[in-house]
């Protein structure tokens, strides 16, 4: 866990705090025990933050001749520029706190993500709606990591969206100091693995970005890095994906370790690849190679790798087959 706690916004009631227009909660177990154990969370509930207080009426989207609206469902009262305006507000509240990602509660009309449902004259509601607070967040923070407490139930979904987040924490920690086009290769060396686990493409075009890098405007190339960085993480990294990385790392380790290990390194991969073991397995021989060779030269290049080490052991992520 890196030095600075790392902050995630989360929707109150997902922690179990009974902020709900029916007076109750949505405790989802993961956000608030594992997840809550490697980051601290920033609460924030919108209903209650622009007075709405618990228990109050249920409010819904609508859509109207005037657009999407927010509205409480009894009185028709229009709650639309109240809550963007506070949305606003907390954004740039959130931003200054320095959070790296966000935790939303799925189908609420100010919270959830995607698929929320949307009220229009008469029949059934369209579910293809975006909460209104979550709109505005995402909106005014494009690149912060963002899920709902649902598709956190798919371990797929649940490990790229931890791993987006500690990879924003250390690119917000880095361009936040002091920093020199070098330290941006440096930095850039150790996350390369990372990256191509999820995009071969994205890989290469940040490659030649930091390779071109000092032609830029040092704003420019932090925007254009970061941009092209977390862009690639949101891709799902496959099993297909992550072979080609092991079996690329395992290069570097092919003149050093004896050939009973390189086979039974190339095997475990293998059994990776064919779903027989998790992605745990082959990771923990490599970096039991990587240890035991430290300061050789080829190993010096894989020991920085963040994709070795990119989020808490704590969460198990890469524990599932
Ligand atoms: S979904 Fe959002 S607005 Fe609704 S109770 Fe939870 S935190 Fe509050």
């Amino acid at each position: 866990v890196p030095a600075e706690a790392i902050r995630v916004g989360v929707s109150t009631c997902l922690l179990g705090q009974r902020v709900r227009y029916d007076g109750g909660h949505k405790r989802d177990d993961f956000v608030a025990d594992a997840l809550g154990r490697c980051v601290d969370f920033v609460p924030v509930c919108p209903e209650v933050d622009i007075g709405l207080g618990v228990p109050r009426d249920p409010i819904r989207l609508q859509k109207t001749k005037d657009g999407l609206r927010l509205v409480n469902v009894k009185t028709g009262a229009d709650l639309t520029d109240k809550m963007r305006a506070y949305a606003r507000r907390k954004a740039a509240q959130l931003r200054a706190l320095g959070v790296d990602g966000y935790v939303l509660k799925k189908d609420s009309p100010s919270c959830g993500m995607e698929r929320v449902k949307v009220h229009g004259a008469g029949g059934p509601p369209a579910k293809n709606g975006r909460g209104l607070f979550a709109r505005t967040l995402m909106e005014d923070m494009p690149l912060l990591p963002v899920e709902e407490e649902g598709r956190l139930q798919d371990a797929r979904l649940r490990e790229n969206f931890v791993e987006r987040v500690f990879a924003h924490h250390r690119l917000r920690r880095f361009f936040a100091g002091p920093w020199r086009h070098g330290d941006l290769v440096r930095f850039h060396t150790g996350e390369k693995f990372l990256v191509l686990a999820h995009d071969t493409e994205a890989y290469a075009a940040l490659g030649r970005l930091v390779a071109r890098g000092k032609a830029l405007a040092p704003g420019e190339l932090a925007e254009k890095y970061q941009i092209a960085y977390m862009t690639a993480l949101k891709k799902i990294a496959t099993a297909q994906r992550h072979t080609n990385v092991l079996q690329h790392m395992a290069g570097y380790l092919k003149n050093m370790i004896a050939s009973g290990d390189k086979q039974e390194l190339a095997g475990v991969i293998d059994e990776y690849r064919r779903g027989l073991v998790p992605l745990v397995v082959p990771i923990t021989l490599l970096r039991h190679h990587v240890r035991a060779h430290r300061g050789a030269r080829p190993v010096a290049y894989l020991e920085g790798q963040r994709y070795l080490d990119p989020h808490p052991k704590e969460l198990m992520l890469r524990n599932r087959v």
